[in-house]
């Protein structure tokens, strides 16, 4: 799937659900989300559908995020369903861990082989401000079940927030010291919407190389090209674990872009930042062919925008970052 700049579509993130157990400062919206209607969602039929087509069209990796995909009932059997399609190589979630200690081993056991958590600080009552209540134990012990487990690929997503995190750099990083997870340190998006005036909030990657080369030298790490995903990625000599560098603002990834998105409500959207969208749920709902999504889906490539074209409100909690 080739978009008209010549970039090589293969990678579906899914969200599955609006619906989050955490309310983090940076995603929720000060209104509160408006839930979308149980019958307005994809059911997970539908997106098998979707996914059927997309596939041999050239579709490799899916991660399904939320909202938190954990809370969704049959979330499970959905992906080892997922990962039953033929030709799809990686089936990857995102999730805030408050469900993994649990569901880490019926995850792996469904073909899950790639798990990012979000992990925004190791301090517990920091961790409650943030997440607005959530229990950081539950969190880490669903890390350690997964590497317990032996999951292949654990990363961690740290958002960098000036004046709430960012006295943590130098302790989330030491976790690449002593385990096989990518440390990944998030830009935070503009999200005034969620009462964090970017300004005030907004710390650059790069702001904190420094501070981890203090520690030790990092190296460029290698990593299997679509594990990179859009992070530059590094290694403290002899660690087991790496660190990754996210920077959307300061140093923009979309000439590399390789995604599309699902929204719960199923519209392939084509930019994060962009209401490029294409509404495959209406497909879905009326008699139709495989042939018709095939097209709605060129018809989408067609429209994916060179790059982030700035930035504006929308709902981060229901896209799925
Ligand atoms: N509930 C899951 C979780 O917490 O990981 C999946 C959904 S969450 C929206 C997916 C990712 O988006 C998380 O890693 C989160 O940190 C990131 N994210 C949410 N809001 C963000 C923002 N304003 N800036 C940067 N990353 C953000």
């Amino acid at each position: 799937m080739l978009d008209p700049f010549g970039r090589s579509i293969s990678y579906l993130r899914v969200s599955i659900t609006d619906r989050c157990n955490l309310k983090c400062l940076y995603c929720t919206p000060l209104n509160a989300l408006d839930y979308a209607p149980r019958e307005d969602l994809l059911s997970y039929e539908e997106i098998v559908e979707i996914l059927e087509v997309m596939v041999p069209m050239g579709i490799r990796k899916v991660r399904v995020t939320g909202g938190e995909p954990l809370v969704r009932r049959g979330v499970v059997e959905f992906l080892a369903r997922l990962k039953r399609i033929e030709g799809l190589r990686k089936v990857a979630v995102t999730t805030n861990g408050i469900m993994l200690k649990e569901l880490a081993e019926p995850l792996v056991q469904a073909g899950v082989s790639h798990i990012n958590v979000s992990l925004d600080t190791l301090d517990p009552d920091r961790f409650r401000e943030i997440t607005r209540g959530g229990d950081l134990h539950r969190v880490l012990a669903g890390i350690d079940r997964l590497l317990e487990l032996g999951v292949p690929t654990v990363k961690v997503n740290m958002v960098l927030m000036a004046g709430v995190n960012e006295s943590e750099v130098e302790s989330l990083a030491r976790l690449s010291l002593q385990r096989p997870i990518q440390v990944r340190y998030i830009e935070l998006m503009p999200v005034d919407h969620c009462g964090m005036p970017h300004a005030k909030y907004f710390l650059s990657a790069e702001s904190v190389l420094p501070r981890l080369n203090a520690i030790a030298r990092l190296e460029p790490a290698k990593v299997e090209d679509d594990d990179a995903g859009p992070a530059t990625v590094y290694r403290f000599p002899g660690a087991p674990g790496t660190i990754g560098m996210i920077t959307h603002l300061t140093n923009s990834f979309c000439d590399r872009c390789n995604r599309v998105r699902l929204t719960p409500e199923g519209q392939l959207r084509l930019c994060l930042f962009g209401d490029e969208n294409v509404d495959l749920r209406a497909i879905l709902r009326r008699p139709h062919t495989g042939q018709d999504l095939i097209d709605a889906v060129h018809a989408a490539l067609a429209i994916k925008p060179k790059a982030a074209d700035g930035y504006h409100a929308f709902a981060m909690q229901s896209v799925g970052g």
